[in-house]
Parts: C-alpha cells; structure tokens; sequence
C-alpha cells in the first residue's frame, strides 16, 4: 500500500533556524511543531525528514555530530508520541555534482521508492524555495512554505500555501 507522506525540512521547520546548526544545545524546536505531528499522525501520515546539511562539507561538524544531534531529536519527538519515518541527509556543498543537494529531488525520490510514498497525496513543509523546487521535481504538488526560517519572498515562491510556521499547518492539511 503506497503511503501518504508529509515531508518536513529540518532547520526553520522543525527547529529555530541557527546558521550550521550542530550542537543540541542550540536546537530550539519550534513552537507547535510536537502538536502539528500528531495531528498529521492522527490524518494517517507517515513523516519523513529531508535536510540539507552541507555545514559537513564545509568541516563546521562532521557526521557524527550530525547523527548524534539526530538521534537526540528523534529521542524527543519519540517522547512526544511521534514516530518518523526516516530522515535523509545531504552532506555535501552548493557546488556539488550530487543528485541529494535540494533544489535537487534525489532525496525525495530515494524516499518514494523506499517508502513507497504516494506523492500526489503527500505534503512538503519547508523555509526555502528550494525544498518547493524539490517536492514540485519529484511529483509532490502540495506545498507549504513556513515563514518562521529563513526570509521568503511569496511573490516569487511556488508554494501552493504561506503559514507563520508549522502550527497553523492544521488549517491547510485536513485529510
Ligand atoms: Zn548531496
């Protein structure tokens, strides 16, 4: 059975954007973000993270960090009765030839045939353009941009809906 997805960026979704954030004391989840996932559970939907991390080509941490950092949020959302269903990671730079960097689908693809996640019903929630570009390149037209990252200009984005934040994501996904 092919499986409705909602897919979270990490940094300015999850948690307060900090520039290469690495070290969990200094991930700030956001506001709602615990209530948002089970209310997405109690839809039915599986949540898969997709995250650039490109702070590990640039040597500000390296994976372990990274994967140290992870497995404390997972702990977190596990405490708050929310299973995710997998997380994939880009470790590389802007200027990498990798199919994984977003704007790129490889991550989402990757999940989609993991998963197999049925992109038509599924959503994206990120900060950036990028993450739009990257849902809308691997089939998932439902999109939100979330206003509590980085600045967005809505005038250009081709998100389908603008929130505050992830709290009010409730209003836009209803089934
Ligand atoms: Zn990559």
């Amino acid at each position: 059975m092919p499986i409705k997805t909602i897919f979270l960026d990490r940094d300015g979704v999850i948690n307060k954007e900090i520039n290469y954030l690495h070290k969990i004391d200094d991930f700030e989840f956001i506001d709602g973000i615990f209530d948002a996932c089970q209310y997405f559970q109690r839809l039915g939907y599986k949540i898969i993270i997709i995250t650039n991390q490109s702070g590990i080509f640039r040597g500000y941490y390296n994976e372990s960090h990274y994967q140290e950092l992870t497995q404390w949020m997972l702990s977190q959302f596990e405490i708050n009765n929310i299973s995710i269903l997998d997380i994939f990671h880009c470790p590389h730079g802007p200027n990498s030839t990798c199919s994984c960097r977003k704007p790129k689908p490889g991550m989402f693809l990757k999940a989609k045939e993991k998963h197999n996640a049925d992109m038509e019903k599924s959503w994206l929630i990120g900060d950036k353009e990028v993450d739009i570009t990257a849902a809308n390149a691997a089939g998932i037209e439902n999109t939100i941009l979330v206003r509590s990252g980085h600045r967005i200009d809505e005038s250009k984005s081709n998100a389908s809906f603008f929130l505050d934040s992830i709290q009010q994501s409730k209003k836009i996904i209803t089934a």
